[in-house]
C-alpha cells in the first residue's frame, strides 16, 4: 500500500478511536456519570486519550460541565448562538483552550477530579503524550506514514469534536426543547455524539439514541462492556430534565 493512503487510513482510524474514547469515557463516564467503567478499562482509555489528544480530562470535564450549565446563554465556553457558527466550526479549540485554562472552571466544575500521581507522572504532560502516539505512528510505517496520519487524525478529530459543538448546536432536528439538535449523519461518524439535542434533555443517559431511526453507535461497545462486567451504567431509562428555550 502506498504510504499516503496508509496514512490516511490509520489517521482516520486513530481520530475515530479518540471519539470514541471522548464520547464514552470523557463525556459520558467522567463529565456526566452516566457509565462508570472498569478501572482497568478507565486506564487504559485514559492513555489512549493522552497519546491521541494530549486532553486533560479534569479541563475537558470542566469545559463540558459548563456548557451544560450555560448552555447557548452567556457563560457557554462555546456556543455557536452566541459566538457565531463558523467561529465554533473552525475555532472550537481556540475557545475550548480559553476555558480550560482558567482555574476558577477547573476549581468549580472538576472538583471530584483532582490531579493523582498519574496526572503528575505522566498524563499532564500533554506534549509527551503527543510525541508517544508520533512515535508510535513512526514505528508502525516510518516519518510519511507518521506525519500523515498525524495530520489527517489532528483535522478529522478537531473538525468533528467542533461538528457536535456547532452543528449540533444550529442544524438538524429538536425534538426536545432545547437548542441543541440531533444529526443522524453526525452521529454516524461521532459514535452517537451527532444526536445532541437527545444529550441536552436527558444528559446523564449512557445511550444517545432515544427514538426509533437513531443510531448511537458508542452503544455497542458500552452494552458489551456492561456485559462482560466491565462496565456500570447509571440508569435504565433516560431521565429527562425539564428545559425550556431560552
Ligand atoms: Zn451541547
Ligand atoms: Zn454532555
Amino acid at each position: 500500500m502506498h504510504n499516503a493512503t496508509l496514512g490516511l487510513i490509520i489517521g482516520l482510524l486513530t481520530s475515530q478511536v479518540a471519539i470514541l474514547i471522548t464520547t464514552v469515557y470523557l463525556h459520558r463516564g467522567l463529565s456526566h456519570k452516566a457509565l462508570t467503567l472498569n478501572a482497568k478499562v478507565a486506564f487504559i482509555m485514559r492513555a489512549i486519550l493522552w497519546i491521541t489528544t494530549g486532553i486533560r480530562p479534569r479541563q475537558w470535564v470542566a469545559v463540558h460541565r459548563k456548557h451544560h450549565a450555560y448552555t447557548d446563554i452567556e457563560g457557554d465556553p462555546h456556543s455557536p448562538i452566541i459566538e457565531g457558527f463558523k467561529e465554533i466550526q473552525f475555532g472550537n479549540v481556540y475557545f475550548y483552550r480559553k476555558e480550560a485554562t482558567k482555574p476558577e472552571t477547573i476549581a468549580k466544575y472538576a472538583k471530584d477530579l483532582p490531579p493523582d500521581r498519574w496526572d503528575k507522572v505522566l498524563f499532564d504532560r500533554a506534549l509527551l503524550g503527543l510525541a508517544v502516539g508520533i512515535a508510535i505512528l513512526f514505528a508502525i510505517g516510518g516519518w510519511e506514514v507518521a506525519l500523515i496520519g498525524s495530520v489527517v487524525h489532528v483535522i478529522s478529530y478537531l473538525g468533528l469534536s467542533a461538528a457536535v459543538n456547532a452543528i449540533g448546536h444550529t442544524f438538524g432536528k429538536r425534538p426536545y426543547p432545547n437548542l441543541a439538535t440531533n444529526n443522524g449523519w453526525l452521529a454516524m461518524i461521532t459514535f452517537g455524539e451527532g444526536l445532541h439535542n437527545n444529550h441536552h434533555a436527558a444528559p446523564t443517559a449512557a445511550k444517545l439514541s432515544f427514538h426509533a431511526g437513531e443510531f448511537d453507535p458508542a452503544w455497542l461497545l458500552i452494552a458489551a462492556l456492561a456485559k462482560v462486567g466491565l462496565a456500570n451504567v447509571r440508569l435504565k431509562e433516560p431521565k429527562f430534565k425539564s428545559q425550556t428555550l431560552t
